[in-house]
């Protein structure tokens, strides 16, 4: 069995070479034959020139090179596009995930699942701006799609080929795929792996990357049922307008309730519902917008990333923007 290992990066220069380490180390004497794909995000550091020294002492690595920071998703997607192998991992570059995991996610493979989907049990992040979040949005994730994972955002997952053919991928979409797959027949599961904090360097995302999660979620909700950004620009406000909708209803009611004042034709009120109508009015906007974008976008053929250049690669996949 081929695999192929995915790995976006961007500005990952101190990680990359125990990245390449330790890949090498838990896959060495394991007899499993791979490829391991390191995608180049834009970087702006000496990320670069090091995935290049590597691809060249070792053809198992195989370099693509994006000409600006296209995102995560991107990055993975062109990984896929490009894999050759049976089964496909996809890990993050920042040795977060383990690689000695690897072994087990195939493992569970072979006993006939199509998606593997990593579980960080113990996640090492900080509670406030990245566990809490990602909570409520697993919980969302789960309520909404229909398929039941305690992490959706684990990146560490391992994917029959096949499932990824035919996925489109864009926004924060990376994290929807099992949901996706499973809609057409998919057999998903879970498996706790190991989470360790970061190794070098800092994250790239912060509070508002699950704000985008959860605006993907609807189009992904959306597209499960039915069937690449202006939700983001819409859905963004609507949410901070509708919590401030929230805030002054509550307002309204604490001086109704608690300080008996009369709120009849206060302006309070009115602002009350300005705000809670304009804000569904904006989400739903953002929403209207995604699916138009998608239609452009699958319409037009036209990539979410476009690439500068290839080590080791041979077959132009999609996305080559030429
Ligand atoms: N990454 C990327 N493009 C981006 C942001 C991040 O390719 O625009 C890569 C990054 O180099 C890392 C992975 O995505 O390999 C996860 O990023 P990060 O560790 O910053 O996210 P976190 O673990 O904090 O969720
Ligand atoms: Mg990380």
């Amino acid at each position: 069995m081929k695999l192929s290992i995915v790995i976006p990066i961007y500005n990952e220069e101190e990680n990359i070479p125990p990245l390449y380490g330790r890949v090498t180390e838990a896959l060495a004497g394991t007899g499993i034959d791979y490829e391991l794909i390191l995608v180049d995000d834009g970087s702006s550091d000496g990320s670069f020139p090091l995935l290049r020294q590597i691809a060249e002492r070792d053809s198992r690595v195989k370099v693509i090179r994006f000409r600006r920071n296209f995102g995560q998703t991107a990055a993975m997607a062109a990984g896929f596009d490009a894999a050759r192998g049976e089964v496909v991992v996809p890990m993050d570059g920042d040795l977060q995930n383990d690689p000695a995991d690897i072994p087990m996610l195939l493992s569970k493979i072979n006993e006939g699942y199509d998606v593997v989907s990593g579980w960080r049990k113990d996640r090492q992040d900080t509670f406030i701006n990245r566990r809490l979040p990602s909570i409520i949005a697993n919980g969302l994730i789960s309520r909404m799609t229909g398929v039941h994972l305690h992490d959706y955002g684990c990146t560490l997952k391992a994917y029959r080929r096949e499932v990824l053919d035919g996925v489109n991928l864009y926004g924060e979409m990376h994290r929807f795929v099992p949901a996706l797959a499973s809609q057409v027949g998919a057999r998903v599961t879970e498996l706790p792996v190991r989470h360790h904090p970061r190794l070098h360097g800092t994250s790239k995302y912060g509070i508002s990357r699950t704000m985008r999660v959860v605006l993907d979620l609807m189009t992904v909700k959306f597209l499960l049922a039915y069937s690449t950004k202006p939700i983001q620009l819409f859905g963004k406000w609507g949410i901070y307008t509708l919590f401030a909708g929230f805030l002054s209803g509550g307002a309204t009611l604490y001086f109704k309730f608690f300080e008996h004042i009369n709120m009849n034709r206060n302006p309070l009120l009115i602002l009350t519902a300005f705000l809670l109508f304009m804000g569904v009015q904006f989400i739903v906007l953002g929403l209207l917008g995604e699916l138009n974008a998608r239609t452009y976008y699958e319409a037009q053929g036209k990539p979410i990333y476009v690439i500068r250049e290839r080590i080791n690669v041979g077959d132009r996949g999609p996305g080559t923007g030429d």
